[in-house]
Order: C-alpha cells, then sequence, then structure tokens
C-alpha cells in the first residue's frame, strides 16, 4: 500500500464550507487532491438547522474536495436532502459516502475503518439531551478486531492515564463502555470530537497485539483550538519513541522478571521491571537486535529510526520512571558510558550531543546521544539556544531547583529548558531541532529514516565490535 494522505475535520456543526476550503487549501500544497476526507459530526448546524448548499454540492459530488469523502455522522440525522442521503449512504462507488450509527468497512485501498456513533449516557449531559443512544447497553459494534482508524463521539474513559498531558478537567471525561470496547478492538488511530478540544495523546500499546495506538481528539470546526488534522498512512508502522503502555488495561509489576546474568549489587532505587514497557531490558517487547553494549547497570542501543548511524540511546537496565532519577551507581555507568562514546567518535571526527528529558512523557528514563561533525561543534550551543528559545523553552546554563527539566550537554556545556507538570512537552523536540542543524529535514519524520530489520542488526553488529575494542 502506498501512503494515503488522509484529513480528518472535527465536529462540523455545519460549518462545510470553511472545512471544505481548509481540506481543498491542503490538497493545493500537495499538488493533487488528499486522498481521503474525513469529514466528523453534525452535517446541519445544530442552530439554524440549515442545510448548506455546499453540502448539496458536495454530496451530489458537483463539488470534489477530495478523492474521496466521508461524512462520519455522531447523529441521526433529520431535515435532510432525502434523495442525495439515499444516493451517499448506499453506493459504495460513490467518492461521497455517509458513516451513520456504527460498523467497520473495509475501503478499495485495504484501509479498514470503524466508526461508532453516539454517546454512553445522554442523562447526564443535559448539554446533549436527546441525542440518539447508539451504544448504551447492546454495544452493536464487532469486538476482537483490529483497524486503521477508529472514530468516535466520546473520549474513552481513563485515556490520559499514562500521559503527561494532566489537565484536571479532561482526566476525568469519558466513556466507561468505549473504554471497555478499547480492550478488545485495536486501531493505530483513534478519532474523537467529543470534548471540544485538540488533544494528541503520546502514543501507546495496544493492548493486546503491542500495535502503537494514537489517540487524537479534534475541537469543532472553525474554532480557536485546532479542529483539523492530516496525516499520511503507511502501511507498515514502526514504533516511534516515547509510546506509554494502554491507558485501559492495568499494568502488572513483574518483579520476578530479571535481566540476564546479573551479578552486581542491586541498585539503591527499587528494582523494578514493567512489563509493558519497551524500554525494560528483561521484557519479552524489548527489540533484542538494536542492543549494542549491556553494563552492570545501563545498557546502549540503536535509536530506531535515528538520524545517523551512530544516533544511539542509553538506557538503565531496570525501569526508571522519565521524572525519577537513576540510581547513583547507574549514574556513575552512564557517566562512563558516555566518556568511551566521546573517545568512538572523536576517532570518526565527531561530537557527541546529549539529551536527557525528565518529565512523565518520558516514560522509561533514557539518554538520546545525537553526534555532530566536530567543524560544526562552534555552532552548535548557538543554535540551540535560538531553537529552544523559538519554541518557547528557552535554554539556561542553571540547573532548575524543580524536579522536572530537559537537558543538553554538549562538550563542556550543560543547557536546561525548565518544564511543567501540566505542560506537555514534545518528545521529539530533540530530534527535531537536530534535523534541522544537521539539515536533515525530511527525517524529522522518523519513518523516512527507518532502517530494515536486517540493516539495523547489520548496523548493531558494527557498533558492538566498537565496543569491544
Ligand atoms: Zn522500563
Amino acid at each position: 500500500m502506498t501512503p494515503v494522505t488522509i484529513v480528518v475535520t472535527g465536529n462540523l456543526n455545519g460549518r462545510i464550507t470553511e472545512a471544505a476550503t481548509a481540506v481543498e487549501k491542503l490538497g493545493v500544497q500537495l499538488g493533487r487532491p488528499v486522498d481521503i476526507w474525513f469529514c466528523l459530526g453534525d452535517m446541519i448546524s445544530a442552530t439554524t438547522g440549515k442545510e448548506d448548499v455546499m453540502l448539496q454540492e458536495i454530496l451530489s459530488e458537483k463539488t470534489l474536495v477530495a478523492d474521496q469523502t466521508f461524512f462520519v455522522l455522531r447523529d441521526r440525522i433529520s431535515g435532510m436532502n432525502e434523495q442525495l442521503l439515499a444516493h451517499s449512504m448506499n453506493s459504495t462507488a460513490s467518492k461521497v459516502r455517509i458513516l451513520d450509527s456504527s460498523g467497520v468497512v473495509k475501503l478499495h485501498n485495504g484501509l479498514t475503518i470503524g466508526f461508532l456513533s453516539g454517546i454512553d449516557k445522554p442523562e447526564n449531559k443535559s448539554a446533549v439531551a436527546g441525542r440518539t443512544v447508539l451504544y448504551k447497553n447492546d454495544l452493536p459494534f464487532p469486538t476482537d478486531q483490529q483497524m486503521d482508524i477508529l472514530f468516535t463521539f466520546e473520549w474513552p474513559q481513563n485515556v490520559l492515564e499514562h500521559s503527561s498531558a494532566t489537565n484536571p478537567s479532561l482526566i476525568t471525561v469519558g466513556s466507561p463502555i468505549l473504554k471497555e470496547l478499547l480492550t478488545t478492538v485495536e486501531a493505530r488511530y483513534i478519532f474523537t470530537i467529543g470534548e471540544n478540544c485538540f488533544l494528541e495523546r503520546e502514543p501507546f500499546h495496544a493492548p493486546k497485539s503491542q500495535m502503537t495506538t494514537r489517540f487524537i481528539s479534534l475541537a469543532n470546526v472553525g474554532t480557536a483550538q485546532r479542529w483539523l488534522y492530516a496525516f499520511n498512512l503507511h502501511s507498515e508502522q514502526a514504533q516511534p519513541d516515547g509510546c506509554t503502555p494502554c491507558p485501559f488495561t492495568s499494568i502488572r509489576n513483574d518483579a520476578q522478571l530479571r535481566p540476564p546474568k546479573r551479578t552486581a549489587p542491586l541498585p539503591e532505587a527499587p528494582s523494578r521491571v514493567l512489563s509493558e514497557c519497551w524500554f525494560c531490558l528483561a521484557n519479552p517487547t524489548v527489540r533484542k537486535h538494536l542492543i549494542v553494549h549491556v553494563g552492570e547497570f545501563a545498557y546502549v542501543a540503536l535509536a530506531r529510526g535515528g538520524l545517523s548511524e551512530d544516533h544511539l540511546l542509553i538506557v538503565p537496565i531496570e525501569h526508571v520512571a522519565g521524572d525519577a532519577i537513576p540510581s547513583a551507581p547507574t549514574l556513575t555507568e552512564i557517566e562512563t558510558l558516555e566518556t568511551l562514546l566521546g573517545k568512538l567518535f572523536a576517532a570518526s571526527g565527531q561530537d557527541a550531543v546529549y539529551f536527557t528529558l525528565r518529565h512523565s512523557s518520558s516514560f522509561h528514563w533514557h539518554k538520546q546521544c545525537i553526534p555532530i561533525p566536530k567543524h560544526r561543534s562552534g555552532q552548535i550551543v548557538p543554535f540551540l539556544n535560538s531553537y529552544f528559545t523559538n519554541i518557547g523553552y528557552p535554554l539556561s546554563e542553571k540547573k532548575p531547583d524543580q524536579k522536572l527539566y530537559f537537558e543538553i550537554n554538549v562538550l563542556d556545556s550543560r543547557l536546561y529548558a525548565t518544564l511543567e507538570v501540566d505542560k506537555f512537552f514534545p518528545a521529539q523536540a530533540a530530534r527535531e531541532a537536530m534535523c534541522e542543524f544537521l539539515d536533515l529535514h525530511e527525517f524529522r519524520d522518523w519513518r523516512n529514516s527507518m532502517l530494515t530489520q536486517k540493516d539495523e542488526t547489520n548496523l548493531a553488529t558494527r557498533w558492538r565490535q566498537r565496543f569491544k575494542l
């Protein structure tokens, strides 16, 4: 499957012209219409009840905004042009289709799309009183299956569990029925318009297959928060850094799982392995073929989709939460590893830049190491200062008094950005900064720099030999 360009827009509430114009504009930027537009929510404005001329033009295919357009309805529709509706709802060959109530459709390009309209408990929500309850007791939805995209009209309960997004008004929202459903239904993308706000959660592991799931909530069309989300869907899905465990199932602490051949005394911090953590070395889910060195307390691995063959991660062997501090022996060993890497990079004319995020959005504490050519080392500190100031996180040489921060070590400099508990810090900031510095713009999307597993294995073998010298 070639990548499919998909645009999803938030609750329409009758503002079809605004939404269609934005989608068309994207097509102009691409040089071709977007492949699929999913237009969510209410086709007709709740206040005016009027059907827009633009809506008629799109439904009758006089105006084609995207190659294929799907209206995914929150609620059953009334007062619409019956003839147009019948056409769009029945014809699977049509370029414009309406998906209402619930179901799963397979598109001609192989994508599987699930949609689940309605809300869980309308009696608790005076603002939406009168809406159809489509899945209250007997959920009309096939369970136990995987799909590419799932559309819902409420947040699932608990979706912010393990997330760094801690907005108190959003923690308690969500449907328990949807949460239950998502322990058996797995999707690569879940879109919702439930809370009229934009939020993109850190990706998480689906409960069974461990595939990566992204949860995105969109605001109402035409409002101040983000209501349009465009992305390329690839058939191959690599696992990004910073995934959290599944928010819908509970985590087990598998204290009995230990790394093999450990003879060293236990670190000071309570040792533990989280069964769903990809960085805990004893976990079966760890990608062993990427590991290039295992010490007593820390290991070194290739970064998946790294910016170069020398993009590495230094990771504590046992679980250390992203906002915690590794034990003293672990930190000592990490310093030794940095010295060793410094020598290896010097031999190839490079200097290392290290990034550490001390924040809960990093699930298992780690240090990222991205080397730069020595002849550009004089430019790196001024560049990082200006880059992080521009994205709203000015750097300081003074270590913050508070617990959460982002730290950069380069040559003899240590630079810090102060972070806040409630504020989302873009986990990709280090990568994006270095893409700009190294002029590797196409690698901002890590999928563009992914190696095949065979190449990863070969590269790791070469690195293991360098460590042994
Ligand atoms: Zn871990």
